[in-house]
């Protein structure tokens, strides 16, 4: 049991060899492509890239005004407490279905993917660090991996970032947000995380960059910054692949 991800790594760790001996495909529909990590026309051109004019903070699409410090609605009622969240496209079928790959489809060079997309948004120092949010203990054990720690270890190997994959512990498992409200998203994140022990003293005073897949509610990524502003992080910015523009 307790070698399952050490088994998941020597095969993420083997797959770009095998990766190399096959054709090049859209992640988006598997379609064969001229290179790895692009994706083919059809995909390419139902991404919706996001970026600016948006909130300031939690990164949410403004249709036109002048986006730079402006926060949005959400963020000026209920400051999350992450200083900066950007995603590099909208949540929506190819970018589910991207993620889908990296979460259940045991395809970790995804990962690479995703980090090439997610990079631009990677304002930091280089003194910034890393992290993913952490998955429970139990559902590393059955997956063999956290996609998000993939997609945070990808991001450190192009951009020279450092990453540290275990400053978060999830301690409680949470069930599926999906179909919750988001006070319910809140209350079901609530005491599920906590800074590692053994980083307790180093979080102090650093800035940090938290990865994730999607992002949803944010109920996520705001209990992850909340105990990492609470252990005495100087800044923390989250970093995720795709990001729901409008709740289903
Ligand atoms: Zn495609
Ligand atoms: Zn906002």
């Amino acid at each position: 049991m307790a070698d399952r991800p050490a088994l998941a790594l020597a095969r993420a760790a083997l797959k770009p060899v095998l990766d190399f001996a096959l054709p090049p495909r859209c992640p988006g529909c598997g379609a064969i492509t001229g290179e790895p990590h692009r994706f083919c026309f059809d995909c390419w051109s139902e991404l919706e890239f996001l970026g600016d004019p948006c909130c300031s903070c939690c990164g949410l699409p403004f249709g036109f005004g002048p986006g730079g410090e402006e926060h949005c609605g959400a963020c000026l009622a209920d400051p999350p407490a992450f200083d900066r969240m950007r995603a590099a496209v909208a949540y929506a079928d190819i970018p589910r279905k991207v993620a889908l790959k990296l979460k259940y489809g045991g395809r970790p060079g995804v990962a690479e993917t995703i980090a090439r997309f997610v990079e631009r948004h990677l304002t930091a120092g280089q003194d910034a660090v890393l992290t993913p949010v952490p998955l429970h203990r139990w559902r590393i054990w059955k997956r063999g991996y956290n996609q998000a720690a993939l997609i945070a270890t990808a991001l450190s190997r192009r951009s020279g970032v450092e990453a540290k994959v275990d400053l978060l512990d999830r301690i409680k498992a949470t069930p599926p947000l999906r179909g919750m409200n988001p006070s319910q998203r809140r209350d079901a994140v609530r005491g599920a995380f906590r800074v590692a022990p053994s980083h307790k003293q180093a979080v102090r005073g650093m800035a940090i960059i938290l990865v994730d897949d999607v992002y949803t509610s944010g109920a996520t990524a705001d209990a992850c910054a909340r105990v990492l502003k609470r252990a005495g992080a100087a800044r923390v910015d989250v970093l995720c692949w795709a990001r729901v523009v409008k709740e289903e």
